[in-house]
């Protein structure tokens, strides 16, 4: 007998993905929603060239808001957007590198993960191993400076 009932899994994922995606769209509403409250502060102050900020075009204003998040808010934001995009998409919860499935007890502490435990763990090891190299070779380099600089 298996531990766990593969369709009650499946279930489990499936009000997971929901519940993930109202989420997202929750925090994402709420993010904008500050950064709206601080774009109306902010131009508050200077409306006295005759146009409303309000009346412009939205584009306009998309554009404002763009200008005044800062670079943690736009990562969030897109984040959040990828997610989303992912869920829609249906690769969202699934291995980037195996295409297996991401534990489900992953997901909910790291929901913008994109590797199951497995591949993240290989993806540290090649990322280690690469650096390695590269101090080797950065070494390396380094010595043949000096012999180049002294003439050889
Ligand atoms: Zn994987």
């Amino acid at each position: 007998m298996p531990k766990t009932d593969p369709d009650k899994e499946k279930k489990q994922r499936r009000v997971f993905l929901k519940q993930a995606a109202d989420m997202l769209e929750e925090t994402k509403k709420q993010l904008l929603r500050e950064i709206r409250g601080r774009v109306k502060e902010e131009t508050e102050g200077v409306k006295d060239d005759g146009r409303d900020t309000y009346d412009l075009a939205s584009d306009e204003r998309d554009r404002e808001i763009n200008f005044i998040l800062n670079a943690r808010e736009r990562e969030k934001l897109l984040a959040i957007d990828e997610a989303l995009q992912r869920i829609k998409g249906k690769t969202y919860g699934l291995c980037e590198s195996c295409e297996g499935e991401i534990q489900l007890g992953r997901l909910k502490v790291l929901p913008f993960t994109r590797l199951c435990v497995r591949c993240q763990e290989e993806n540290e090891k090649e990322n280690k191993r690469q650096k390695t190299l590269e101090d080797e070779r950065g070494y390396r380099k380094l010595v043949m400076n000096d012999f180049e600089e002294e003439g050889f």
